[in-house]
């Protein structure tokens, strides 16, 4: 994918630690997807406990969201108190799955061999991951966007085994996610992301060859309805993915009629 207007956009919803099962319920309620809209890939994110509600009040209502969790544990079952696995994610509900978001890596110590590890255990589950990469401002400042990125993607991709099942055709989804951009209000301007974009593309390229080329590459950092529409029409955006505005179903559908 190129963010050309020949390919569907996706507008990925992670709702952190909001929005538990009664509000998940009033969400699904009021969503309304945009008329003319059809082709834009919805993915919600909410939390697990939120995954069955979801699955349960989707049905039947027309609305196309397909539903991911924002973390699991790498092994399948075990003694980890206060875990998930990927079977037990899918299971539920779940197709996709956020790995290396930057409040894993910075909050509770995910590390780039961790992000891997679940990246393979996704893969083993038949989840489809979603891998956020992004600079923090001080490495922005000090000139190491690339070499930040290419660390991110390096590792993630190192394993021989997660290559492999990109090359055989399993679907894997990489977010630019500028960390002085989510949560601040602060938001890449279009030639940013997409200077970024296409930095990530030539790394996936390089690690992956012909796999990276069906490889969708989303923005996050502060989407809003008000600068959805530049941001999804930028050069190398495929999507975007939204953290506080996607907790709005008003705003959350403003944002997928930004998509061309
Ligand atoms: C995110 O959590 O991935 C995110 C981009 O958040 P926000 O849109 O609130 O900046």
């Amino acid at each position: 994918m190129s963010g050309s207007a020949a390919n569907a956009r996706i507008v990925a919803g992670n709702w952190k630690m909001h929005m538990g099962p009664s509000r998940a319920r009033a969400f699904v309620e009021a969503f309304r997807h945009p008329e003319g809209r059809e082709q834009v890939e919805v993915l919600l994110f909410p939390p697990a406990v939120s995954l069955a509600t979801l699955v349960d009040g989707l049905r039947g209502r027309g609305v196309q969201a397909r539903l991911g969790v924002q973390n699991i544990h790498p092994e399948r079952e075990g003694a980890f108190t206060g875990e998930i696995s990927a079977e037990m994610a899918r299971e539920a509900g779940a197709r996709f799955i956020l790995v290396g978001h930057s409040e894993r890596r910075q909050i509770f110590g995910e590390s780039p061999d961790d992000t891997a590890r679940k990246i393979a255990a996704a893969f083993r589950a038949g989840l489809t991951p979603l891998l956020c990469v992004g600079e923090t401002l001080v490495e922005r400042q000090a000139g190491r966007l690339e070499e930040v990125l290419g660390r991110h993607l390096d590792a993630a991709l190192s394993p021989r085994g997660i290559r492999d099942r990109i090359h055989d055709g399993e679907r894997f989804l990489v977010a630019y996610e500028p960390v002085w951009a989510i949560g601040t209000g602060e938001t890449a301007t279009p030639a940013d992301a997409s200077g970024a974009h296409a930095f990530i593309r030539s790394r996936l390229e390089s690690l992956l060859g012909d796999g990276a080329s069906g490889i969708p590459i989303l923005y996050g950092g502060s989407v809003k309805p008000a600068n959805a529409a530049e941001l999804l029409n930028a050069q190398g955006v495929d999507g975007v993915l939204v953290g506080g505005a996607s907790l709005d179903p008003v705003s959350f559908a403003k944002i997928i009629d930004g998509a061309p």
